[in-house]
């Protein structure tokens, strides 16, 4: 007997091999076991050229109106897609598109599993970054200042005044560069954290360097604080995680030190630098999850690596391919999870359990792709084909 649906999960196909391996991971593990269903959005490159990129929009939206989806990888064009795709215009990267609908705040997450040992090795448990993905350097104004010159920053009220301050006064030739934030959307950033670290049941940091900045990077803080005091302390209190602010400096030196296990939440340029980091640490990018929350709490699951291009030129060609698809396949147990405790549908969520225990399970095994047959440290390893790799799980699903 499959699994009955209620209501239906978002879906968005996307490009190259990972729409490839979407198909294959829907055909051999969830249509067999779920009756699914889903509002199908095609984001494929094709269909965006197709209908003006409505669909980015139409899917985003949708996404809105259910509360989650699950995302494959797409093509972010550049000028040799264009060429490739015969583009009338190069389109917006649907993942900008899509965050800026919802407003969200990106999550990543590493895949632990046997063999595949953290460079850091006191990091037993995932460290969650949680990216402020609004302004800062990334809506910078920026100019190169010849010597001599003075710079200043001039604020003009609605009413015309002007508030001025010297930035620098310099002899020689320089820099200068202006930032800027929103109130309203570090508040969403962190309630967006604060709503993750809940449902994930971990602790939640954030760090800045409010001693220094003190009045921007305090003013992050200040934020964060207020929405925790007014809005989040007595349920993180009921939970039993804790939010605490530190410096960045001293984030750094305790995330080094810690066993992992929490959600580090990031402004925009450290959750850039630091989810590179993480995610090399621990050891691949093809086991990196990613989720996308908006504040009011709707979830777009997606793995974190892209359309893995040069595999699908080799798959196009005929030849055999190994390329990873645990990530996609969590995004779908995360996906499938939270419909399920939306929906109050014990079967799904306990799916979705026995979903991710079978792929860490066939991995544990000694059964995986190539990446991680290259790294992995077990002694009896074997390195499958795409298609034999999500064969195998669905084999050791059926008997669980
Ligand atoms: P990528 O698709 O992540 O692949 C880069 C390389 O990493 C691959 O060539 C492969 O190495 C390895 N790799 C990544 N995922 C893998 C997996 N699942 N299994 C095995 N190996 C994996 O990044 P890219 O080549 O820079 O980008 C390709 C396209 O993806 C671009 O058009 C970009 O716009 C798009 N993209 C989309 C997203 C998204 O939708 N979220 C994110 C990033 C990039 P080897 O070739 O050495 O085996
Ligand atoms: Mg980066």
């Amino acid at each position: 007997m499959k699994i009955k649906m209620t209501t239906p999960l978002v879906e968005m196909d996307g490009d190259e091999m990972t729409r490839i391996i979407w198909k294959l991971i829907k055909d051999i593990i969830i249509l067999p076991n779920i009756d699914l269903k889903s509002e199908y959005y095609d984001l494929g490159l094709e269909n965006r050229e197709k209908t003006g990129d409505q669909v980015t929009k139409d899917a985003a939206e949708a996404n809105k109106k259910y509360g989650v989806a699950v995302k494959c990888a797409t093509i972010t064009p550049n000028a040799d897609r264009v060429k490739e795709y015969s583009l009338t215009k190069m389109w917006p990267s649907p993942n900008g598109t899509i965050r800026a609908i919802l407003d969200g705040t990106v999550f990543r997450t590493p895949i632990l599993v046997k063999g595949l040992v953290p460079y850091v090795p006191n990091w037993r448990k995932p460290i969650t970054i949680a990216r402020h993905a609004y302004g800062d350097i990334y809506k910078n104004s920026e100019m190169t200042v010849p010597a001599g010159s003075k710079a200043e920053l001039v604020v003009t009220a609605p009413d015309g005044t002007e508030t001025r301050q010297l930035i620098h006064d310099f002899k020689g030739n320089g820099i200068v560069q202006g930032v800027h934030n929103t109130d309203e959307s570090i508040g969403n950033f962190a309630a967006s954290c604060f709503e993750f670290a809940l449902y994930k049941k971990e602790d939640l940091w954030f760090a800045a360097k409010d001693t220094i900045s003190k009045k921007y990077d305090h003013r992050f803080k200040d934020i964060f604080n207020e929405i925790y005091e007014d809005a989040y302390r007595a349920k993180f209190e009921k939970a039993g995680i804790t939010f605490f602010y530190t410096l960045i400096d001293d984030a750094v030196a305790r995330a080094v030190r810690s066993e992992g296990g929490f959600i580090w939440a990031c402004k925009n340029y450290d959750g850039d630098v630091f989810s590179d980091l993480i995610a090399t640490a621990y050891g691949s990018l093809a086991m990196m999850t990613s989720v996308l929350v908006s504040p009011s709490g709707a979830c777009e699951y997606e793995a974190a690596h892209g359309t893995v291009q040069r595999h699908y030129y080799k798959y196009l060609k005929g030849e055999k391919t190994s390329t990873n698809s645990v990530a996609t396949i969590f995004a779908w147990s995360g996906a499938l999870r939270k419909r399920g405790e939306l929906d109050g549908n014990s079967e799904l969520v306990s799916f979705a359990d026995r979903l991710e225990s079978a792929t860490l399970g066939t991995i544990e095994e000694g059964e995986m792709t190539k990446d991680l047959y290259l790294v992995s440290t077990l002694e009896n390893k074997k390195a499958l084909g795409t298609e034999e790799f999500l064969e195998a799980i669905a084999g050791r699903l059926a008997q669980s």
